[in-house]
């Protein structure tokens, strides 16, 4: 069993789903792909307020 992030889930209109076996990886994955899809900055993401969004929406399959 793993867990998986859905950037729809974050209010995007994005397919990409983030897979990993940890919240680390999960979270890394989804936080590279924010930056280069969608123009997230480190300190956007690194906000307290968006970690906790982020992992809100790990679930796992
Ligand atoms: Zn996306």
């Amino acid at each position: 069993m793993g867990l998986k992030l859905a950037c729809k889930d974050l209010g995007k209109q994005c397919p990409f789903v983030a897979r990993g076996e940890t919240m680390e990886e999960v979270t890394a994955k989804a936080g590279k792909h924010a930056k280069e899809v969608h123009g997230y900055t480190d300190a956007q993401l690194n906000d307290p307020e968006m970690q906790t969004k982020i992992k809100a929406v790990v679930r796992e399959e």
